[in-house]
């Protein structure tokens, strides 16, 4: 499942390829399957707009269109969204085609079809986006937040991490690795979480992120790989399996209906 380094490289990946480029046609071919908009008013909300601008806010990703819309898409467990030369050349999974003023053509491609494509005024995105906390690597999230937003929270702190209305973007594999890193148990409640230990746990925050990033802009120069796989996970997946600092086994647990992992040796 794509998370926020994925999303990141996915739109670095576009950004050369598809900004100043006017929508000359689009076709939904498969709407969502949840709440979707009306696909012809998305189509013409679409079509004839030039793309300004593409940026990213959590897992979503944002093409800024000339007339001040966005067009939004949340590419979920297997959306991708990439160019190809000819759209009639297009995988069976494609579920929406945006035909650029270059010949080529931007296309949503999402075998299972969770993923979201919405058009949105200015005003709507902005009350839409203004729910999201702020974001690992940028300026808005610092030490002070993060002691602020687990002092708030006695919940896990694994789940507040994960919570996208306090911090955007963290998903399930790179909070366990950060929890790891910090050497902080997945389960603690987030309020215990002392001024030593959030100090470790931000840092490991931002060097995981940095490092994934970096990690996904690798994997996703060929479109359509939806594994971390060229960063190093240390915990995530790795069950049963001794754990690379202390030796103890890296155990499973349930929380909040996700799977997380943690090493009983390290991790307080
Ligand atoms: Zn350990």
């Amino acid at each position: 499942m794509p998370e926020m380094p994925e999303v990141e490289a996915v739109c670095r990946r576009l950004r050369g390829e598809v900004v100043g480029r006017r929508i000359t046609g689009a076709r939904i071919l498969r709407p969502s399957t949840t709440r979707p908009q009306k696909p012809h008013r998305v189509e013409s909300q679409l079509r004839e707009r030039r793309i300004d601008a593409i940026s990213r806010r959590g897992k979503h990703i944002l093409l800024e269109l000339s007339g001040g819309s966005t067009a939004v898409i949340h590419l979920r467990m297997t959306g991708d969204l990439y160019t190809i030369p000819d759209g009639r050349f297009r995988s069976a999974s494609v579920r929406a085609l945006l035909e650029l003023s270059d010949g080529r053509t931007l296309v949503f491609d999402d075998s299972r079809a969770l993923g979201k494509l919405h058009v949105y005024s200015a005003a709507r995105i902005e009350s839409l986006l203004e729910t999201l906390g702020p974001e690992p690597l940028s300026p808005r999230f610092s030490e002070e937040c993060l002691a602020e937003l687990l002092g708030a929270s006695r919940r896990p702190v694994k789940l507040v991490l994960m919570d996208q209305e306090r911090i955007a973007g963290l998903g399930n594999i790179y909070a366990a690795e950060a929890l790891y890193r910090a050497r902080i148990h997945p389960g603690r409640a987030a309020a215990s979480v002392g001024k030593v230990r959030c100090s470790r746990l931000y840092a490991a925050i931002n060097q995981v992120m940095e490092e994934a990033v970096a990690a996904a802009e690798i994997a996703y120069a060929v479109p359509g790989r939806f594994e971390a796989a060229e960063f190093p996970l240390q915990v995530y997946g790795h069950e049963g399996e001794p754990c690379h600092s202390c030796g103890r086994i890296i155990r499973r647990i349930p929380q909040g209906g996700r799977s997380t992992y943690s090493c009983p040796g390290c991790q307080r």
